[in-house]
């Protein structure tokens, strides 16, 4: 059945080799490795520049950072966050020994609905974990409402929105922190990266201890900090992937608003809202797939693989269906009724500047046929 060549839900970005070639030849003349050397420094500059951030510290991968900005913020007891997410997000709360609570999403937007908020809120609530999913903004307003009502710290898991933009500006200006993965999956990548996103010096400097084992100077260890810096290699690719990256999101955005007029009669499959105002990244392209399609979500989904085509379920299972999480009281499903449904429903097409417009169609007809 197969026509062509397999087609993945995304092929990481790569420049030509040989733009990488200088770069590499830097590192080796000047022979700093690693421990934020000069293309450290370098990336950490002009990702504040490119984002509109204050301040950003990298690291070796998004889960690290994200375990981090949780220590950093000494954030303890119980943290409110979503069952619809990449199971990171919720690891890094057990990592650092925090319960985590879930609470239902919006069923526009499958980002963590502020109504179901409060009554999550105990005495041992210390801070809320929203994401960003698929690099739609949170309802940031409402949810900064509810933390400074009830004194509670925000960090985003923005691992999706890199570069998203919402009615002020880079989104990741909003909560206390935001966590950026920089995986081969992501939009922006540096093979294996990461970042925290921070709004002043201090924690920056805070966060900075932390990722190199909690040394404040040659001899003082203030807290249990862990390896998390991100090396030379990644550093001088991101230097390179931040020329490309203006083509690569304009080139996603036309093929996101290409799915969006193929599929605009196919009844049974619902595309997401698209950004609106908002400056989005169209880093993923999830298609709900409902109850007056002729065909499941899985039903579609081994059709896909039939034909070459893996899409993917993003996210199913739900986090709070893996063995660690499910049998929290948050995690019943009789809580996260628009979660639970959502993950029956969701795959993620192919998405990725090199997709091209024929691959684009046979998959859209496979959609409608
Ligand atoms: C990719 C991702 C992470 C983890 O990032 P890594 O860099 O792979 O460690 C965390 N949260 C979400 C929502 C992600 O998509």
């Amino acid at each position: 059945m197969r026509e062509t060549e397999p087609i993945y839900v995304t092929q990481p970005s790569l420049p030509p080799l040989e733009e990488f070639t200088p770069y590499l030849e830097k590192i080796w003349a000047n022979k700093i490795l690693t421990n934020g050397g000069p293309f450290h420094q370098q990336l950490e500059q002009a990702l504040c520049d490119y984002l509109g951030v204050k301040h950003l510290a990298l690291f070796t991968n998004g889960t690290i950072a994200l375990v981090t900005a949780l220590q950093a913020l000494r954030i303890t007891g119980e943290v409110i966050t979503t069952p619809y997410s990449f199971v990171a997000t919720a690891h890094s709360l057990l990592w650092n020994g925090i319960k985590p609570v879930f609470v239902d999403v919006d069923p526009n937007t499958l980002n963590m609905n502020p109504a179901k908020i409060e009554a999550a809120i105990t005495a041992q609530t210390t801070a809320i974990m929203p994401v960003h999913c698929y690099g739609h903004p949170c309802d940031v307003d409402a949810i900064q409402k509810i933390a400074d009502n009830y004194n509670l710290k925000v960090i985003y898991d923005a691992a999706h929105a890199f570069g998203v933009q919402c009615h002020c500006g880079s989104v990741l200006n909003h909560g206390d922190l935001s966590v950026l993965s920089f995986h081969a999956t992501k939009v922006f990548n540096t093979f294996e990266g990461g970042a925290i996103v921070c709004p002043d010096a201090k924690t920056k400097l805070r966060i900075d201890q932390l990722k190199n084992f909690g040394f404040v100077d040659e001899t003082t260890v203030v807290a249990p900090g862990i390896n998390g810096k991100m090396s030379e290699i990644n550093a001088a690719f991101g230097m390179l992937q931040l020329n490309h990256i203006d083509a690569v999101l304009a080139r996603r955005k036309e093929i996101d608003a290409t799915y969006r007029e193929l599929l605009k009669g196919v009844k049974g499959v619902r595309c997401l809202q698209d950004a609106g105002e908002a400056i989005a990244n169209y880093s993923y392209f999830p298609i709900l797939v409902e109850a007056d399609y002729p065909l499941s979500r899985d039903g579609l989904y081994q059709k896909f693989k039939d034909h070459g085509i893996f899409a993917r379920r993003y996210f199913y299972p739900l986090i709070t269906d893996f063995p660690m999480y499910r049998g929290l009281p948050s995690a019943q499903r009789d809580n996260l009724p628009v979660a639970t449904a959502a993950s029956k429903k969701v795959m993620c097409l192919p998405i990725y500047p090199s997709l091209n417009n024929e691959d684009q169609r046979r998959i859209a007809a496979l959609i409608a046929k």
